[in-house]
């Protein structure tokens, strides 16, 4: 792996840092993004580059945003020479039942768990296309799987990224590139964390029970899954065993979806 560069988008945090971490572990050239641009968040590529002795850069772009989405693949194409890897991972929550449901939030998930990847995959396409191999990773959910109620927009998107990972995937299949979705249950990061409050308040529970009979109950073996769990799912479909991995998902859920 070791010339190959990876974008994972929304990677200062959770699911996004992990994979950021694994993929400099195995000596990718990695671009960690959120939206902000602020020191602490270029010390976190510093801090994954220092321990990997690899290429972390930090790139600015706000992935509810197209045209920020596609800067981001031109600005890594230009400081690494190319976009191998893409992993579309950022993604925002918010949780009320339909009627009460905030149209700009109902924007903003759209925008962000799932038109961005519509924008940095057509971006990125190009560049792997001519390259000869190219992975793209869709961060999809259980929720792309099936619904929870009071999640609308997220299942939607969530939904909507799934099938937009089959298509692309029979769109780039003779070209050495696969394209999948990676479907994780519900992990413990500051994004489960944030919705703990809003699932108390719309199911009327307190923090325990929220987490026991709301979000694990889901999970019939009772844990979360966590960030590394997944960071290794994706470092297995970048991998060359994977080749003939595409238009699918991998479901880490702990048998959620099996039900
Ligand atoms: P998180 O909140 O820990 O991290 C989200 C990251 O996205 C952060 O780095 C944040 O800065 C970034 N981000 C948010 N808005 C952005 C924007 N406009 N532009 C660029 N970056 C932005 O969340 P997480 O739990 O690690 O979630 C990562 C992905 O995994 C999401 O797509 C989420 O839907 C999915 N997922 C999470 C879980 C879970 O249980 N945590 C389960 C299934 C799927």
């Amino acid at each position: 792996m070791t010339s190959r560069t990876a974008i994972v988008t929304g990677s200062t945090s959770g699911i996004g840092l992990a994979i950021a971490k694994a993929f400099a572990a195995s000596g990718m050239n990695v671009v960690v993004n959120s939206f902000s641009d602020t020191a602490q968040d270029h010390a976190i590529a510093e801090t994954i580059a220092n321990e990997h002795s690899t290429e972390v850069a930090y790139l600015q772009a706000d992935m509810s945003n197209g045209v920020d989405c596609r800067a981001l693949v031109a600005k890594t194409a230009e400081k690494f020479g190319s976009v191998d890897i893409l992993v579309n991972n950022a993604g925002i929550q918010h949780v009320a039942p339909v009627e009460e449901f905030p149209p700009e939030k109902w924007d903003a998930i759209i925008a962000i768990n799932l038109s961005s990847a519509f924008h940095t995959t057509a971006a990125a396409i190009p560049l792997m296309k001519k390259a000869g191999w190219g992975r793209v990773i869709n961060i999809a959910s259980a929720h792309g799987l099936v619904a929870s109620p009071f999640k609308s927009a997220y299942v939607s998107a969530k939904h909507g990224i799934v099938g937009f990972t089959k298509t692309v995937a029979l769109e780039v299949a003779t070209a050495g590139i696969t394209c999948n979705a990676i479907c994780p249950g519900y992990v413990l990061t500051p994004l489960v964390e944030a919705q703990i409050p809003d699932q108390m308040k719309a199911h009327d529970m307190d923090r325990e029970t929220v987490i026991r009979d709301v979000m694990l109950d889901k999970q019939p073996t009772k844990k979360f899954v966590t960030v590394e769990q997944i960071a290794a799912t994706a470092t297995f479909l970048v991998s060359d065993a994977a080749a003939q991995i595409n238009g699918t998902h991998v479901s880490v859920d702990g048998g959620w979806t099996a039900a």
